[in-house]
């Protein structure tokens, strides 16, 4: 029997729409080809140029459409110019974290052999850890709420006891399965800064909490800034990091940049229902309509996806589809005449995408 599964596509601002493109061909492409699914992407309406056409950053009826799809592809949305009167800048992906309990923002950091990366690789050597970012709390919980008054800002972090056994419990759950697929050693980093704050002393103690349930698995701790020193000196020693909302944001970028840049950076933001999958990066506003943009960390996104759809509904034909896409991706970096401006190529969005699909085997 066929399954079909909807998903709800975004398609977003700036170079979103020229990323999506081709992955949804993909996608459809991968999904023809299979005897046991079917997808159905459909595209709905949000982000920063809607606002500015209509007054709406998440239309009510996309925010119902998005939570009763089997799963969400955004691309990026938000535009530096657009903004609401306090300022900020419309931002619906981080409203759909919220309004999901999207708390898992998992971020996957590979460089595999003949890969580009600032750094000098030891002979032998490869990256391949998941950072997961607290998406729904943290640091961000007073998003669009703080207090600003003429001499003072204020902004509230908070830790729940709810969410971080969820976070935990998963981040133990993608050490394990990581472990049985051969990729790690089973080890589960909590990233924090408990020697100064009291609230990720509370955090660091459900970790351990949680920790203590899986005595198959190790769990370890480090302070964020030693955190960042290391993801430089010795990425490779690392595999699952689990960390709060802003320390992920901000660390994420710097497993991008190990990676060679946003454009090879995918990442998921899970709940216990609903999971959206996006690149690491933004609308790029600077090569919007350009023809420039990487849509790897797209394509990259929609692997994540389909593995995800497999895993939720005991599909091993969607888990393998993720990875053949994955694989087709690590095929085609190998030929730099294959990628765009950002990796070191010449060759088009369109053209990268359609390089993808034709790797595909
Ligand atoms: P950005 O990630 O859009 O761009 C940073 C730099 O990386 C730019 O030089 C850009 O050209 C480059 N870049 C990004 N994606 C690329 C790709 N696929 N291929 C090649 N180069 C790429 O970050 P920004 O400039 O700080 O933000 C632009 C807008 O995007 C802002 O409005 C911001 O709020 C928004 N934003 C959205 C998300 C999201 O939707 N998840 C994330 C970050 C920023």
């Amino acid at each position: 029997m066929v399954r079909n599964f909807e998903i709800a596509v975004f398609e977003g601002d700036g170079v979103g729409p020229e990323i999506m493109e081709p992955t949804v061909d993909i996608l459809e492409k991968i999904a023809a080809g299979s005897p046991s699914y079917g997808l159905r992407c459909t595209a709905h309406p949000a982000g920063a140029a809607h606002y500015a056409k209509t007054g709406e950053s998440l239309p009510r009826a996309s925010l119902e459409a998005a939570s009763s799809a089997d799963a969400i592809l955004l691309s990026a949305m938000g535009l530096p110019d657009v903004r609401y009167q306090d300022g900020t800048e419309i931002s619906p992906q981080i409203d759909l974290r919220k309004a999901f309990n999207l708390f898992a923002g998992v971020r996957p950091v590979r460089v595999g052999p003949g890969q580009r990366t600032p750094l000098k690789m030891p002979e032998g050597r490869s990256i391949d850890f998941v950072l997961i970012r607290e998406s729904t709390e943290g640091l961000f919980h007073t998003q669009g709420i703080g207090e600003v008054t003429e001499n003072e800002a204020r902004e509230t972090l908070l830790i729940t006891r709810d969410v971080s056994e969820k976070l935990f419990k998963f981040a133990f759950q993608l050490a394990r399965d990581r472990k049985a697929a051969g990729r790690g050693p089973g080890r589960v980093t909590c990233v924090d800064k408990a020697n100064v704050f009291r609230a990720f002393a509370f955090f660091r103690s459900l970790f351990d909490a949680e920790a203590a349930k899986h005595p198959d698995l190790v769990a370890d701790h480090a302070y964020v800034d030693a955190t960042a020193l290391w993801m430089v000196q010795k990425p490779w020693d690392f595999d699952v990091l689990v960390t709060e909302n802003m320390f992920g944001d901000i660390l994420s970028d710097l497993g991008a940049g190990l990676m060679g840049g946003l454009g090879l950076a995918p990442s998921a933001d899970i709940g216990l229902e609903q999971a959206v999958f996006q690149p690491c990066h933004g609308s790029a506003p600077d090569i919007a309509g350009q023809g420039k943009a990487n849509p790897l960390a797209m394509i990259l996104s929609a692997a994540m996806m389909l593995e995800w759809l497999g895993l939720q509904h005991d599909s091993n034909a969607m888990v393998h589809d993720g990875q053949r896409l994955r694989d087709a991706v690590e095929a085609v970096l190998q030929d730099t005449r294959l990628l765009t401006p950002d990796l070191g190529g010449q060759n088009t969005t369109a053209g990268l995408g359609q390089a993808v699909a034709d790797a595909l085997r």
